[in-house]
């Protein structure tokens, strides 16, 4: 079945997403807006995960638990998995791999935990928008360990790209998808990158606003729209058709 999805979504607990970016607000604007299929990838944290898909579960819309975490060589890679277990798991991984900085709330917001009706649980401490001591070319196989699966975001980008921190898209990196922004155009980073070649084109609104999510453009093949089925997709052992 054809999914209009949006893999790539941050809510009040990224540095830098508005407190207006609530679980419940996110959630049932993707909703109205007609998504089938959507993922939670706030920087570097799994904690409004579970309270995005309890709000998805009431909507009516799956919500697919992810982080969009950021590498030692400040490359962003958006990992999603399976269930709140597991990305909550992954999450506390990552916690303890990050610098340990404090968040300035005056400088990059409240970074809020929340539950899925719009209570503030606590705020996060840690600075979320901090480089992880995880290198780029281990990450598949550490969250393939959670059940989940990866892809190098906005590689089109200037700055917490792939592109831009290496240069190139490595053969050698175990994804089976790419994502690139809105207006990048897919015919020259098919031709310039050979490694982008035979891996799943993703384009997401990397939403940290209410007012920057995208009505639904985007379509995703998947034979049921769960969490599993996306991941079974991502991995780089499915082959692509
Ligand atoms: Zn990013
Ligand atoms: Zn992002």
């Amino acid at each position: 079945m054809k999914l209009y999805y949006d893999l790539h979504i941050h809510s009040c607990l990224s540095p830098c997403g508005d407190n207006e970016m609530t679980p419940f607000n996110l959630v049932n604007t993707a909703k109205v807006f007609g998504y089938d299929l959507i993922a939670l990838t706030d920087h570097n944290s799994c904690r409004n995960c579970r309270a995005a898909m309890e709000a998805g579960e009431a909507a009516g819309l799956t919500v697919v638990p992810g982080m969009e975490l950021c590498t030692s060589e400040e490359i962003h890679m958006v990992c999603l998995f399976p269930d709140a277990d597991r990305a909550e798991a992954f999450g506390a991984l990552v916690r303890g791999n990050i610098p340990p900085v404090k968040n300035r709330p005056e400088i990059f917001g409240d970074q809020l935990v929340m539950d899925s009706a719009d209570t503030v649980l606590g705020k996060e401490e840690l600075l979320l928008n901090t480089a992880s001591f995880f290198s780029v070319d281990e990450v598949p196989a550490l969250v393939r360990q959670y059940g989940g699966a990866c892809f190098p975001a906005h590689i089109d980008r200037h700055s917490y790209s792939i592109l831009s921190a290496l240069g190139d898209f490595s053969d050698t990196l175990d994804v089976a998808a790419f994502e690139l922004t809105m207006q990048a155009d897919e015919a020259h980073y098919r031709d310039a990158y050979p490694a982008t070649r035979n891996k799943l084109l993703l384009r997401d609104s990397d939403a940290h606003y209410l007012e920057n999510m995208l009505l639904p453009s985007q379509t995703i093949d998947l034979p049921e729209n769960t969490a599993q089925a996306l991941i079974d997709r991502l991995s780089p052992q499915e082959k692509q058709p």
